[in-house]
């Protein structure tokens, strides 16, 4: 088995998880057990996967569908033809909520994930938006924060995303954006691998891009907190609601929506891939 670098310099790793001390922040309890454990902790509390859960999900849904009476759209989701995001998009409708399913295409989809976007919007009557990067700026960008050498070379695409999904919600009205995301399935990555705002994104291009930045909305943090505090955009998670049966999740996306699998996760974008497999394999 190939040890990663990072081991020799950890002093200390957590007992519960694989997290250790190299992260800024981190701290551990009388038991050994991390930060990021005891977020996990208390998201299970605040989440609980009881008798009550599906309750407390048909009270959300309720929600979102009396704040969307009148208007063409109850929520947005966002749609990368991965795993979660589908599913995600799968269980909004099946709930009867009536989402506008929205796609950042930053150039590197796989041809896998594109068909994937396609057969789910078309099953599920779903319409989609897809905001297509210019190729030039956004190559120029990406290759800004490998020069940068900063911890997360997608803060890009993933901080366009977020900000594709707050400019869709306030052009429709909408105040939900679902995200796909799940603690239980993913985890709670640190803020200091993973911060983002689009100052940040425009400081970097600044420093080592060539092109200015013009063709896709690039939100600032004032911009952010107008939609949440002003518009009351809200996030919500329903995957927080549900028991995740990986086996389950994936018949129901092959069987019912003709999802294909693409191989690791979140390799549907071959950036990503590159990213998450080689890069931050080499990187220390
Ligand atoms: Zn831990």
């Amino acid at each position: 088995m190939k040890i990663l670098p990072y081991k020799y310099i950890a002093n200390k790793v957590c007992t519960r998880c694989l997290m250790d001390d190299t992260v800024k922040g981190i701290a551990f309890d009388e038991k050994g057990e991390c930060t990021f454990c005891k977020i996990h902790d208390d998201l299970e509390r605040k989440f609980p996967l009881n008798d009550e859960a599906p309750q407390k999900l048909q009270t959300l849904v309720e929600k979102i569908k009396q704040d969307g009476k009148g208007k063409k759209y109850d929520c947005i989701v966002g749609v990368s033809g991965g795993r979660d995001s589908t599913y995600t998009l799968h269980n909004a409708v099946k709930l009867g909520l009536r989402p506008l399913a929205v796609h950042f295409d930053n150039g590197w989809n796989s041809e896998i994930a594109v068909q994937n976007i396609k057969n789910a919007t078309n099953i599920l009557g779903v319409d989609l938006h897809t905001h297509v990067a210019d190729w030039e700026e956004f190559k120029d960008l990406q290759r800004s924060f490998l020069f940068a050498s900063v911890p997360d070379a997608e803060v890009p695409t993933d901080w366009v995303i977020f900000s594709v999904l707050f400019a869709e919600a306030a052009q429709y009205n909408v105040k939900y954006i679902v995200h796909g995301h799940s603690f239980r399935t993913e985890g709670t990555t640190p803020l200091t691998w993973t911060y983002m705002d689009g100052k940040y994104v425009q400081d970097v291009q600044s420093k080592f891009g060539k092109v200015k930045l013009k063709s896709f909305p690039n939100m600032s943090m004032s911009k952010y907190i107008y939609y949440s505090l002003f518009k009351k955009i809200n996030q919500i998670r329903i995957l927080y609601y549900y028991h995740y049966n990986e086996t389950e999740v994936l018949r129901v996306l092959e069987e019912e929506l003709g999802w294909k699998n693409y191989g690791d996760k979140h390799h549907e974008s071959k950036y990503t891939a590159f990213f998450q497999a080689y890069i931050l394999n080499k990187k220390i």
